[in-house]
C-alpha cells in the first residue's frame, strides 16, 4: 500500500519543520516520476517505499549535517531531481537551481516545477562546467549540492567554482569514500576549497549509510578553472 505518512518519522528523525502540503506534494512527485520513467530513463528505483527511502529521504538526509536556511542552492547533476526537489518540497523558502546536462531530463523537471506548483527554482540544461565559465553562475551559490554525478576531484572542479567565497560545496557520497577523498584533495585546494567535516550516516532502521563531504570554499577559485566542458572528466585534477 502505498502510504506517504511513512515519511513523518523520517522528518521527524531529521528534525525538519515542514510545511502544510508537503506530503501531497511528494505523492505527485512520485506519480510523475513513475509516469515519465516508462517514456525516458529517470531511475531504476521504482516501487513506493523504496523511493521514498532511497530517493526522498536520501535527499533530505543533508539536514543531518547543515543547517539549511534561506541559502541559494545549486544542484549540479540533478538527472531526476535528486537532492534538489525534496529540498524544495520541505523548505519552499530556498532559492534552487537544477542543472542537468540531459535536454528529456529537464523537460521532465519544467513539469514537476509546474504541476507541483513551485516557485523560486529553475532547471537548466547544461553543463557545470559551462555555467562554471559563465558570470551570471560563477562564484554566485551559497550551496552547491551533487549527488552520484562523478568522482571527487572532477565533481569539485565542476562544482567549487560555482560557490561564492565562504559558501560550501557539499557531495553526497556512499559510505566507503577514503580512497576518493584523498585522491582529490589536490583538486579541492587548487579550485579554493577546504574539506570542513566529513559525516557518514544512517538512515533511520535502515540498513542504508550515506556519507557526506563538506568543503569550505576559502578563496576564488583560479580564472583557468573549470577548464572547458569535457576535460575535468578526461583528465581529472591530480
Ligand atoms: N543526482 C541525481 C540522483 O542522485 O539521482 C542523478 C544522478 S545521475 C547518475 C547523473 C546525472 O548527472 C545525469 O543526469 C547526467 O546527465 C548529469 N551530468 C553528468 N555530468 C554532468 C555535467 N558535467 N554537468 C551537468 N550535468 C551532468
Amino acid at each position: 500500500m502505498k502510504d506517504i505518512n511513512k515519511i513523518d518519522y523520517f522528518i521527524e528523525w531529521l528534525e525538519i519543520e515542514v510545511q502544510e502540503g508537503y506530503k501531497e506534494k511528494f505523492l505527485q512527485y512520485y506519480t510523475l516520476l513513475i509516469e515519465w520513467n516508462e517514456k525516458i530513463n529517470l531511475t531504476t528505483i521504482t516501487d513506493f517505499d523504496d523511493v521514498i527511502i532511497k530517493h526522498f529521504v536520501d535527499s533530505l538526509l543533508i539536514y543531518k549535517v547543515f543547517d539549511l536556511t534561506n541559502e541559494r542552492i545549486i544542484d549540479i547533476g540533478t538527472g531526476a531531481g535528486f537532492p534538489g526537489i525534496p529540498l524544495k518540497i520541505v523548505n519552499p523558502n530556498l532559492n534552487i537551481t537544477l542543472v542537468d546536462s540531459l535536454k528529456k531530463r529537464v523537460n521532465f523537471l519544467d513539469e514537476v516545477i509546474e504541476k507541483l506548483d513551485l516557485t523560486n527554482i529553475t532547471a537548466i540544461h547544461g553543463r557545470a562546467e559551462d555555467l562554471g565559465n559563465n558570470v551570471v553562475h560563477r562564484e554566485q551559490y551559497d550551496l552547491c549540492v551533487s549527488r552520484a554525478v562523478a568522482n571527487l576531484a572532477i565533481l569539485s572542479e565542476y562544482c567549487i567554482p560555482l560557490v561564492k567565497n565562504k559558501g560550501a560545496f557539499i557531495s553526497y557520497k556512499s559510505s566507503k569514500i577514503e580512497e576518493e577523498l584523498e585522491a582529490s584533495k589536490k583538486a579541492i585546494g587548487v579550485l579554493g576549497g577546504k574539506i570542513k567535516q566529513l559525516e557518514k550516516i544512517n538512515i533511520l532502521n535502515t540498513d542504508i549509510s550515506r556519507s557526506f563531504i563538506v568543503i569550505e570554499k576559502i578563496k576564488k577559485t583560479p580564472k583557468s578553472y573549470p577548464r572547458k566542458s569535457g576535460k575535468p572528466n578526461k583528465d581529472p585534477i591530480k
